[in-house]
Protein backbone atom coordinates (compact mmCIF):
# COMPACT_ATOMS: atom_id res chain seq x y z
CA UNK A 1 0.00 0.00 0.00
CA UNK A 2 1.93 3.19 -1.13
CA UNK A 3 0.27 6.54 0.98
CA UNK A 4 0.89 10.19 0.16
CA UNK A 5 0.57 12.29 3.06
CA UNK A 6 -0.61 15.89 2.00
CA UNK A 7 0.03 18.41 4.57
CA UNK A 8 -0.79 22.23 4.96
CA UNK A 9 -3.44 24.80 6.30
CA UNK A 10 -5.80 24.34 3.50
CA UNK A 11 -7.04 27.92 4.68
CA UNK A 12 -8.95 27.52 2.67
CA UNK A 13 -7.86 24.47 0.08
CA UNK A 14 -8.13 25.09 -3.58
CA UNK A 15 -7.77 23.89 -7.14
CA UNK A 16 -3.67 24.17 -7.00
CA UNK A 17 -3.75 21.72 -4.17
CA UNK A 18 -6.77 19.39 -5.34
CA UNK A 19 -4.77 19.31 -8.47
CA UNK A 20 -1.34 18.75 -7.41
CA UNK A 21 -2.95 15.44 -5.39
CA UNK A 22 -4.71 14.22 -8.39
CA UNK A 23 -1.26 14.09 -10.21
CA UNK A 24 0.85 12.94 -7.68
CA UNK A 25 -1.02 10.45 -7.42
CA UNK A 26 -1.34 9.15 -10.20
CA UNK A 27 2.23 9.82 -11.04
CA UNK A 28 3.56 7.73 -8.27
CA UNK A 29 0.93 5.22 -7.97
CA UNK A 30 -0.49 6.05 -5.09
CA UNK A 31 -3.89 4.18 -3.37
CA UNK A 32 -4.93 7.29 -1.52
CA UNK A 33 -3.30 10.72 -0.93
CA UNK A 34 -4.17 11.60 2.96
CA UNK A 35 -5.19 15.27 3.26
CA UNK A 36 -4.33 16.31 6.79
CA UNK A 37 -4.90 19.96 8.11
CA UNK A 38 -3.16 21.24 10.82
CA UNK A 39 -5.36 21.63 13.65
CA UNK A 40 -3.13 24.28 15.65
CA UNK A 41 -0.32 25.39 12.62
CA UNK A 42 2.38 26.53 15.05
CA UNK A 43 4.06 28.98 12.19
CA UNK A 44 0.53 30.49 11.46
CA UNK A 45 -1.17 32.80 13.23
CA UNK A 46 -2.67 35.59 10.72
CA UNK A 47 -5.72 35.26 9.27
CA UNK A 48 -6.33 31.55 10.03
CA UNK A 49 -10.12 30.33 10.17
CA UNK A 50 -11.15 27.69 12.70
CA UNK A 51 -9.57 24.09 11.96
CA UNK A 52 -12.93 22.78 11.94
CA UNK A 53 -14.14 25.01 9.29
CA UNK A 54 -10.88 24.48 7.08
CA UNK A 55 -12.12 20.57 7.88
CA UNK A 56 -15.09 21.41 6.63
CA UNK A 57 -14.35 22.60 3.49
CA UNK A 58 -11.78 20.16 2.71
CA UNK A 59 -14.65 17.34 3.17
CA UNK A 60 -16.66 19.12 0.50
CA UNK A 61 -13.72 19.53 -1.95
CA UNK A 62 -12.64 15.71 -1.77
CA UNK A 63 -16.34 14.38 -1.65
CA UNK A 64 -15.71 13.74 -5.99
CA UNK A 65 -12.71 11.46 -5.29
CA UNK A 66 -12.05 8.29 -3.72
CA UNK A 67 -8.39 8.37 -3.58
CA UNK A 68 -8.09 11.43 -2.05
CA UNK A 69 -9.00 11.43 1.42
CA UNK A 70 -9.57 13.03 4.76
CA UNK A 71 -7.70 12.79 7.69
CA UNK A 72 -8.44 14.03 11.07
CA UNK A 73 -5.33 12.29 12.53
CA UNK A 74 -4.36 15.79 13.58
CA UNK A 75 -7.25 16.61 15.38
CA UNK A 76 -6.86 13.44 18.05
CA UNK A 77 -3.29 14.86 18.55
CA UNK A 78 -3.09 17.32 21.97
CA UNK A 79 -1.46 20.16 21.56
CA UNK A 80 0.32 22.00 18.70
CA UNK A 81 0.49 20.56 15.05
CA UNK A 82 4.05 19.04 14.67
CA UNK A 83 4.49 17.15 11.00
CA UNK A 84 7.15 14.34 13.02
CA UNK A 85 4.31 13.43 15.45
CA UNK A 86 1.59 12.92 12.55
CA UNK A 87 3.86 11.09 10.60
CA UNK A 88 4.86 8.60 13.47
CA UNK A 89 1.12 7.99 14.13
CA UNK A 90 0.49 7.43 10.80
CA UNK A 91 3.39 4.95 10.47
CA UNK A 92 1.88 2.81 13.31
CA UNK A 93 -1.69 2.82 12.28
CA UNK A 94 -0.57 1.80 9.02
CA UNK A 95 2.70 -0.80 9.71
CA UNK A 96 3.32 -2.35 6.09
CA UNK A 97 2.70 1.48 4.05
CA UNK A 98 5.15 2.75 2.03
CA UNK A 99 4.71 6.68 2.64
CA UNK A 100 5.49 9.57 0.32
CA UNK A 101 5.24 13.06 2.44
CA UNK A 102 3.81 15.43 -0.56
CA UNK A 103 5.20 19.37 -0.47
CA UNK A 104 5.96 22.27 -2.63
CA UNK A 105 9.14 23.97 -2.81
CA UNK A 106 8.21 26.83 -0.96
CA UNK A 107 7.05 24.46 1.90
CA UNK A 108 10.44 21.92 1.56
CA UNK A 109 12.34 25.41 1.94
CA UNK A 110 10.62 26.07 5.13
CA UNK A 111 11.59 22.63 6.85
CA UNK A 112 14.32 23.92 8.41
CA UNK A 113 12.11 26.17 10.80
CA UNK A 114 9.91 23.39 11.76
CA UNK A 115 9.87 21.00 15.08
CA UNK A 116 12.47 18.80 14.69
CA UNK A 117 13.16 18.76 11.31
CA UNK A 118 16.28 16.57 11.06
CA UNK A 119 13.85 14.04 12.80
CA UNK A 120 11.32 14.76 9.72
CA UNK A 121 13.82 13.79 6.68
CA UNK A 122 15.12 10.45 8.15
CA UNK A 123 11.02 9.17 8.87
CA UNK A 124 9.87 9.20 5.49
CA UNK A 125 10.21 9.82 1.66
CA UNK A 126 9.10 12.96 0.07
CA UNK A 127 7.51 14.19 -3.48
CA UNK A 128 8.32 17.22 -4.01
CA UNK A 129 6.35 19.44 -6.40
CA UNK A 130 6.90 22.55 -8.68
CA UNK A 131 4.00 25.62 -7.97
CA UNK A 132 4.73 28.81 -9.74
CA UNK A 133 6.85 31.47 -7.99
CA UNK A 134 9.29 28.87 -6.96
CA UNK A 135 11.96 27.05 -8.83
CA UNK A 136 13.90 23.34 -8.26
CA UNK A 137 16.76 25.44 -8.41
CA UNK A 138 16.18 27.05 -4.99
CA UNK A 139 16.40 23.74 -3.53
CA UNK A 140 19.90 24.41 -3.68
CA UNK A 141 19.29 26.53 -0.52
CA UNK A 142 17.91 23.48 1.52
CA UNK A 143 20.51 21.80 4.24
CA UNK A 144 18.79 18.32 3.39
CA UNK A 145 19.48 17.63 -0.43
CA UNK A 146 22.80 17.76 -2.47
CA UNK A 147 21.69 18.39 -5.98
CA UNK A 148 23.94 19.47 -9.37
CA UNK A 149 22.34 22.61 -10.57
CA UNK A 150 22.42 21.87 -13.86
CA UNK A 151 20.06 19.08 -13.07
CA UNK A 152 17.30 21.28 -11.35
CA UNK A 153 17.73 23.66 -14.14
CA UNK A 154 16.78 21.10 -16.17
CA UNK A 155 13.58 20.52 -13.74
CA UNK A 156 12.73 23.87 -14.18
CA UNK A 157 12.89 24.77 -18.35
CA UNK A 158 10.60 21.37 -18.34
CA UNK A 159 13.24 19.01 -20.23
CA UNK A 160 13.30 16.15 -17.34
CA UNK A 161 9.81 14.62 -16.29
CA UNK A 162 11.09 14.00 -13.09
CA UNK A 163 14.04 13.78 -10.78
CA UNK A 164 15.00 10.96 -8.03
CA UNK A 165 17.76 11.73 -5.49
CA UNK A 166 18.47 11.09 -2.11
CA UNK A 167 18.07 13.63 0.97
CA UNK A 168 21.53 13.62 3.26
CA UNK A 169 19.28 11.79 5.77
CA UNK A 170 19.62 8.61 2.82
CA UNK A 171 15.53 9.16 2.55
CA UNK A 172 14.43 9.63 -1.62
CA UNK A 173 12.73 12.53 -2.77
CA UNK A 174 11.10 12.40 -5.96
CA UNK A 175 11.12 15.94 -7.64
CA UNK A 176 8.42 16.06 -10.08
CA UNK A 177 7.09 19.41 -12.35
CA UNK A 178 3.42 19.30 -12.36
CA UNK A 179 0.73 21.58 -14.23
CA UNK A 180 1.31 25.18 -12.92
CA UNK A 181 -1.53 26.58 -10.64
CA UNK A 182 -0.71 29.93 -9.50
CA UNK A 183 -2.91 30.19 -6.78
CA UNK A 184 -2.83 30.31 -3.23
CA UNK A 185 -4.86 30.52 -0.09
CA UNK A 186 -3.31 34.13 0.82
CA UNK A 187 -4.88 35.08 -2.72
CA UNK A 188 -7.99 33.82 -2.06
CA UNK A 189 -8.13 35.26 1.45
CA UNK A 190 -7.38 38.80 0.09
CA UNK A 191 -9.47 39.02 -3.16
CA UNK A 192 -12.19 37.64 -0.48
CA UNK A 193 -11.90 40.39 1.71
CA UNK A 194 -11.73 43.03 -0.85
CA UNK A 195 -14.95 41.91 -1.96
CA UNK A 196 -13.70 40.54 -5.43
CA UNK A 197 -14.73 37.18 -6.76
CA UNK A 198 -12.89 33.77 -5.57
CA UNK A 199 -14.96 32.05 -8.17
CA UNK A 200 -13.01 29.50 -10.09
CA UNK A 201 -10.22 29.23 -8.10
CA UNK A 202 -11.63 26.43 -5.73
CA UNK A 203 -14.60 24.34 -5.72
CA UNK A 204 -18.04 25.65 -6.10
CA UNK A 205 -19.09 24.22 -2.52
CA UNK A 206 -16.05 25.49 -0.95
CA UNK A 207 -16.98 28.77 -2.34
CA UNK A 208 -20.66 28.77 -0.75
CA UNK A 209 -19.42 27.76 2.40
CA UNK A 210 -17.19 30.59 2.88
CA UNK A 211 -19.84 32.71 1.86
CA UNK A 212 -22.51 31.21 4.28
CA UNK A 213 -20.12 31.09 7.27
CA UNK A 214 -18.95 34.69 6.79
CA UNK A 215 -14.67 33.21 6.85
CA UNK A 216 -11.96 35.53 5.92
CA UNK A 217 -14.10 38.72 6.08
CA UNK A 218 -12.20 40.52 8.68
P1 LIG B 1 -1.09 30.10 2.23
O1 LIG B 1 -1.03 31.14 1.14
O2 LIG B 1 -2.08 30.42 3.31
O3 LIG B 1 0.27 29.68 2.76
P2 LIG B 1 -1.13 27.90 0.36
O4 LIG B 1 -1.88 28.16 -0.89
O5 LIG B 1 0.36 28.02 0.33
O6 LIG B 1 -1.74 28.80 1.53
P3 LIG B 1 -0.89 25.68 2.14
O7 LIG B 1 -2.02 25.08 2.91
O8 LIG B 1 0.08 26.56 2.85
O9 LIG B 1 -1.54 26.47 0.89
O10 LIG B 1 -0.08 24.56 1.37
C1 LIG B 1 -0.12 23.19 1.62
C2 LIG B 1 0.84 22.49 0.65
O11 LIG B 1 0.36 22.65 -0.70
C3 LIG B 1 2.27 23.06 0.64
O12 LIG B 1 3.17 21.97 0.53
C4 LIG B 1 2.30 23.94 -0.60
O13 LIG B 1 3.60 24.05 -1.14
C5 LIG B 1 1.38 23.19 -1.53
N1 LIG B 1 0.71 24.07 -2.50
C6 LIG B 1 -0.20 25.03 -2.21
N2 LIG B 1 -0.64 25.65 -3.34
C7 LIG B 1 0.01 25.05 -4.37
C8 LIG B 1 -0.01 25.26 -5.79
N3 LIG B 1 -0.77 26.22 -6.34
N4 LIG B 1 0.79 24.46 -6.56
C9 LIG B 1 1.58 23.52 -5.97
N5 LIG B 1 1.63 23.27 -4.65
C10 LIG B 1 0.86 24.03 -3.85
MG1 LIG C 1 1.52 28.09 2.10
Amino acid sequence: MKIGIFGGTFNPVHYGHLRAAEEIRERLDLNTVLFIPSRNPPLKTKDIAPAKHRYEMLKRALRGSKQLNLSDIEFGLKGKSYTVRTIETLQLQYRNADFSFILGIDAFLDIPHWWHPERLTVLTDFAIISRPGYLFEDLRESPYLKAGKAMLKELDRGKTGHHRIKLTSKRDALLLPITPVGISSTEIRRLHKRGRSIKYLLPPEVESYIISNKLYKH
